[in-house]
């Protein structure tokens, strides 16, 4: 409980700080701790800890943390790679998805959403650096699948997600981040009914950088939670 406590004041400082730097209000930047592999009970210390957003890349894993969990209001973030098979469960247990990268899983998820929820949540993730290791569109199909699910009745357009290729170097990170960042601006323009007002970019090492470039959300794991845990859970 004490370093979850910790950590996460810790990273909340590194956030704040970075926003300051930047010129930016803190209150803009969104912290989603990414709990893949953490035990609940390791999520309801940081819960009690007052963070209340949590992201998970393995639905199954994340579906029996949720029932473990049930008597929190937590904020459930899907990051994962989406196979169409589980569109349904996810628009079913998720308020935000991050990681859609192709018009069908889209198309999916708006027909699969509850009614008597909100729409869901999205954010187009960007291969920004052309990885083969990666998934997400490239950045010049951005506009033509963001105008597709811009027009889908039970999704709400929210952003861009992107995972910069590693570097040493920060300065190659920070023209990765600042390209998504320009991306978002420029899909802005295109009179989209969004709202376009979200960058999930910045994982524990990088949210610095991501932050400076225009980050609106940071996603992170290892620094609140510390290693990954070994899991047999953890399965798509
Ligand atoms: C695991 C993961 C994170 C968190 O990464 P850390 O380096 O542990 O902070 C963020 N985003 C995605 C998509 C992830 O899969």
């Amino acid at each position: 409980m004490h370093k979850i406590d910790e950590k996460l004041a810790n990273v909340t400082a590194r956030l704040r700080r970075a926003a300051t730097l930047a010129g930016r209000d803190p209150q803009d930047v969104t912290l989603i701790a990414v709990s893949k592999t953490q035990s609940a009970a390791r999520i309801r210390d940081a819960y009690q800890a007052g963070q209340h957003r949590f992201g998970e890349n393995y639905l199954q894993e994340a579906l029996d943390k949720q029932e473990a969990l049930a008597d929190l209001a937590i904020e459930w973030h899907f990051i994962g790679p989406i196979q169409s098979n589980k569109t349904r469960t996810i628009a079913e247990h998720f308020s935000w998805v991050h990681s859609v990268d192709r018009l069908k899983i889209a198309t999916r998820l708006s027909a699969q959403r509850p009614a008597h929820l909100p729409p869901l949540n999205i954010c187009l993730q960007v291969n920004i650096d052309e990885e083969a290791s990666k998934s997400g569109i490239s950045a010049a199909d951005t506009l033509e699948l963001a105008k597709a699910v811009d027009g889908l009745p039970n999704l709400s357009l929210r952003g861009l997600m992107a995972i910069p290729k590693m570097s040493e170097d920060p300065r190659q990170q920070q023209d990765s981040f600042s390209r998504v960042t320009e991306l978002l601006r420029e899909l802005g323009t295109h009179s989209l009914q969004g709202p376009l007002d979200t960058l999930s970019m910045g994982m524990s090492a990088d949210l610095e950088v991501a932050i400076a470039c225009g980050a609106t959300m940071v996603r992170i794991g290892t620094d609140i939670f510390g290693p990954r845990q070994p899991s047999t859970t953890a399965k798509a």
